[in-house]
């Protein structure tokens, strides 16, 4: 049996449909899902599937990829009705943003009045 890739991450496995996910979107060049633990009536991941570890990679890599990125993160907006209302769209980047997933994903946010953001603290009570 052959060894796992370290490099892979969740999100390989969820482009290669090795793991379920809600899909929203799909193009040549990137894949949107919805967050397996929303944080806003609309949270959804919108990843390359070219893997880079964070943005400020991709962005060095590839800046047509980030673009495609953007892109399909205001296509999810407008298909989820937000475009009027507004949405957020946030790359945590590093240990301080609490990024968990080392494959460069913005989230998409929306559906309802936002909070501020910026200082830690505890995220709402699930259930
Ligand atoms: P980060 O904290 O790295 O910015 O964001 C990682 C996101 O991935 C989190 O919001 C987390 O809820 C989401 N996530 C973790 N595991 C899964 C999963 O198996 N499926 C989906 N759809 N989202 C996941």
């Amino acid at each position: 049996m052959s060894e796992p890739d370290p490099s892979e991450t969740l999100f390989e496995r969820i482009i290669a449909r090795e793991i379920p996910a809600d899909i929203v979107e799909e193009t040549t060049t990137t894949l949107a899902f919805r967050d397996i633990s929303p944080q806003a009536a609309t949270h959804v991941l919108v990843v390359p599937k070219t893997r880079y570890r964070d943005v400020g990679e991709l962005a060095a890599a590839d800046p047509a990829l980030l673009a495609d990125v953007i892109a399909t993160a205001h296509r999810v907006a407008d298909l989820d009705g937000l475009v009027e209302s507004g949405y957020r769209v946030v790359f945590n980047t590093g240990a301080d943003a609490g990024q968990t997933v080392f494959h460069v994903h913005a989230h998409v946010l929306g559906g309802e009045q936002l909070g501020f953001f910026g200082r830690y603290q505890e995220k709402p009570d699930e259930g």
